[in-house]
């Protein structure tokens, strides 16, 4: 088995991982350190969940480290774009564990807090910065932060950020960039706009493919209860009794529905917080925290407000309402399983949401497993079993489904197990031929793509 050590990684960040209890690489740390150590760009379909901000986070802290180059003032020398501001913080975490027996510095920025101390901590510049897009822009646009120094720059979550409207933003900062760096481009789905994207930013890249989706969902005991609407309540104070619970995250579809179920569960007797998108980044890291810590036991979520967390240790995730969206489904049970383990994800179905619960089967391609007996069962009919895809009418593809990925990393893959033996032509000093700031590719088709995907 392949050990940190043997993909090339300096004693320092060996050391770190060690002490994070890593004992081998994950597969996409396998297949993308080797590459990134030798300076290629990577194409990573891969989500959260897989490893991939060590198999990111390892390889810049060593080039940052091994150079004794300081960045100047108001620059970086790595940027890494991400969403969510859970992310951004959870990344700044990262890059702090992996490189605790390093110096390099780091700073992270985003929206929703003060923007003086961001302003103070990139004064005199850093190694490292963790941003969302739109802080950045606004720092970048009052002359606090200049990008011009850079030389390793990280996309990430890059559909999310389609999904989320912020292509626009990213274009914007992509065009700030030098043009001679390494480029890291990481997506959970590869729908065409991010293909496009990815082929201006992207110079001769790496493909690598890690498919979490059937992996991790193998492992998660799943489960529906069929239940009234009105009955949801009584059902979930019933369900949060089991004392095999030891940590779960519950979803509802709206703001007010999570901040609602907090309210019952207090009446309840039950402790737990909220997180979502209107509240205060503060409200939003203490409830993190309280969770991440084991003082909370119960978080209930948004679909948004979830995406970036990365707590482990969650035991249970409770669907308390069906997501509109399948692939949200995936998503939200993803969350428990992390790193290997096993975890129990249970929904409660109520009759309008039969026709979601349909199409999550239908993406799943299994029958969620029925539990028939509790004391607040509805009385409805049961549901005829959903009917799969009889090979007649192929499915429509959706951007979650892997035949996607199969045709992108079928393109130029080499060596998955081995580190590689060809350098790239980039390793060295030499100016990029197509990729410039910004990217030629980019251009008014995407931009046009993104606003009609982000008003849906
Ligand atoms: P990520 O995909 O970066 O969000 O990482 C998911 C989780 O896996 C995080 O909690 C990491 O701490 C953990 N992790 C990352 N790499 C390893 C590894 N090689 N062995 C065990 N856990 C890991």
């Amino acid at each position: 088995m392949t050990s940190f050590a043997e993909l090339g990684l300096t004693e320092p960040l060996q050391r770190a991982v060690r002490a994070e209890n890593y004992t081998t690489p994950t597969p996409i740390q396998l297949e993308a350190i080797p590459y990134l150590l030798k300076g290629r760009d990577l194409l990573g379909c891969a989500q959260t969940g897989t490893g991939k901000t060590a198999a990111f986070a390892l390889p810049i802290l060593q080039r940052l480290a091994g150079e004794e180059r300081r960045a100047g003032p108001k620059a970086c020398r790595a940027l890494v774009l991400t969403p969510t501001r859970e992310l951004a913080a959870q990344i700044e975490t990262s890059f702090a564990t992996y490189g605790r027996y390093l110096r390099v510095s780091r700073a992270v920025v985003f929206g929703g807090v003060g923007q003086n101390p961001q302003v103070r901590a990139m004064a005199r510049g850093v190694d490292v910065l963790i941003a969302t897009p739109g802080r950045l822009l606004d720092l970048m646009g009052q002359g606090f932060i200049r990008l011009d120094r850079l030389e390793v720059f990280v996309l990430d979550e890059a559909d999310r950020m389609l999904d989320m409207g912020f292509i626009h933003d990213v274009r914007r900062v992509i065009r700030a960039l030098p043009g001679r760096r390494q480029s890291l481009f990481f997506s959970a789905t590869i729908p065409p706009e991010i293909a496009a994207l990815a082929a201006g930013i992207l110079s001769d890249p790496v493909r690598v493919g890690i498919r979490p989706v059937a992996t991790t969902a193998e492992r998660i005991e799943q489960s529906i209860m069929f239940v009234e609407k009105a009955d949801k309540r009584p059902l979930l104070g019933r369900v949060l009794r089991d004392p095999a619970i030891e940590r779960v995250l519950v979803f509802t579809r709206t703001k007010h529905g999570a901040d609602r179920v907090v309210k019952q569960l207090a009446s309840d007797g039950v402790a737990a917080d909220a997180i979502h998108g209107n509240k205060s980044q503060g409200a939003r890291t203490r409830a993190l925290e309280r969770f991440r810590s084991g003082a909370g036991r119960v978080l209930v979520a948004t679909d948004i407000a979830a995406r970036g967390i990365d707590v482990d240790g969650i035991s249970h995730v409770i669907n308390y309402d069906l997501p509109n969206v399948p692939e949200s489904y995936v998503h939200r049970i993803g969350r428990t399983a992390r790193a290997g383990r096993s975890g129990i994800a249970i929904s409660f179905c109520g009759f309008e949401e039969r026709p979601l619960l349909a199409d999550i089967e239908r993406l799943m391609s299994r029958h969620l497993t029925v539990i028939p007996d509790h004391p607040f069962a509805s009385p409805a009919k049961p549901a005829p079993p959903t009917v799969f895809h009889t090979g007649r009418t192929p499915p429509k593809p959706r951007p979650f489904m892997i035949p996607v990925d199969a045709a992108f990393l079928s393109a130029g893959r080499s060596v998955p197990s081995s580190p590689p033996a060809r350098v790239s032509r980039h390793a060295g000093n030499e100016a990029r031929p197509t990729s410039g700031p910004g990217g030629r590719k980019s251009g008014h088709r995407d931009q046009s793509a993104s606003r009609g995907r982000s008003q849906r």
